[in-house]
C-alpha cells in the first residue's frame, strides 16, 4: 500500500516537473490552456495523475484551474509580480547569507560547470537555454547553502518569476547579468557575505527594473479589462 502511494506520489511529480519546466523554460506561456488529455498523451501519463499535478501547480501559483474551462498556465499580476520579487530578494538574501567559503569549495566543480553552461548560451542567445542557464544560477546557489526549505520556496519563486519575465519585461533579452553572477560568486568565495547579498539585491532590483508594472502595463489586463474598459 505504501509503496503504491509512493510510486503515484513519484509519478505526479515528474508530471509536476515537467510542467514547471515547460513554463519556466517560457515553452509554455501565461494563459496557454493545459488539455488535459494533450498532457496524458504527451507524457504517457495516466489521466488521475495528471489532475493531481495540475491541482498542486494551482496551489503552487503556477496554473490556474476555472470551473468549466480546465487549466491554465497562470497570469500573475502586476501586484503579484511585485510580491514575488520582494519575496526573492528576502530568500536569496537568506540563501547568500548561509553559504560559507566551504561549501563553495565543496560544490566548485558544479559552481565552474553551470558558470560555463551560462556562458555558453548567453554566447549562442538561444533564449530558451539562456532562461534555463540563469535560473540555474539561481537553484544551484540554494543547493550549495543546502537550506531546502529555502530551496523548495525559491524553485516556486523562480517559476513565477519566469511567467513575470514572460509577461512583463520591457525587451526579448533575458536581463540577467553573468557578470553580476560572477561577483556573487567571487565574494562568496571570499567569505564576504554582506558585498554577496549587496550584489543580490542589487541583481534581483535589475531584474526587476527590467519589466514593466505599472499597472497600465497591457500584460496586467484581463481579457474583460481589455475589450470592455
Ligand atoms: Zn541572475
Amino acid at each position: 500500500m505504501g509503496q503504491v502511494a509512493t510510486a503515484k506520489q513519484r509519478e505526479i511529480q515528474r508530471i509536476v516537473e515537467a510542467l514547471s519546466v515547460a513554463i519556466a523554460q517560457h515553452r509554455l506561456q501565461p494563459g496557454a490552456r493545459l488539455v488535459e488529455a494533450q498532457i496524458v498523451d504527451a507524457l504517457s501519463a495516466n489521466r488521475n495523475h495528471v489532475q493531481s499535478a495540475l491541482q498542486r501547480l494551482a496551489l503552487q501559483h503556477i496554473v490556474t484551474i476555472e470551473p468549466n474551462r480546465g487549466a491554465m498556465v497562470a497570469q500573475p499580476e502586476a501586484r503579484e509580480a511585485r510580491e514575488i520579487f520582494i519575496a526573492r530578494r528576502a530568500i536569496e538574501s537568506a540563501i547568500v547569507a548561509s553559504i560559507t567559503p566551504e561549501q563553495m569549495a565543496h560544490f566548485a566543480t558544479e559552481l565552474d560547470a553551470q558558470q560555463a553552461a551560462e556562458r555558453t548560451a548567453t554566447g549562442l542567445e538561444d533564449r530558451r537555454d539562456i532562461v534555463r542557464e540563469l535560473c540555474a544560477f539561481h537553484l544551484l546557489l540554494a543547493k550549495v547553502s543546502g537550506n531546502k526549505v529555502l530551496g523548495e520556496i525559491l524553485a516556486n519563486l523562480m517559476v513565477r518569476s519566469s511567467l513575470i519575465v514572460s509577461l512583463y519585461q520591457r525587451n526579448d533579452v533575458p536581463a540577467c547579468q553573468c557578470a553580476e553572477h560572477g561577483a556573487i560568486l567571487a565574494a562568496l568565495q571570499r567569505g564576504d557575505t554582506q558585498e554577496a547579498q549587496q550584489v543580490m539585491l542589487t541583481h534581483l532590483n535589475a531584474l526587476e527594473a527590467e519589466l514593466d508594472l505599472s499597472e497600465a502595463a497591457p500584460g496586467a489586463m484581463s481579457l474583460h479589462q481589455a475589450l470592455v474598459g
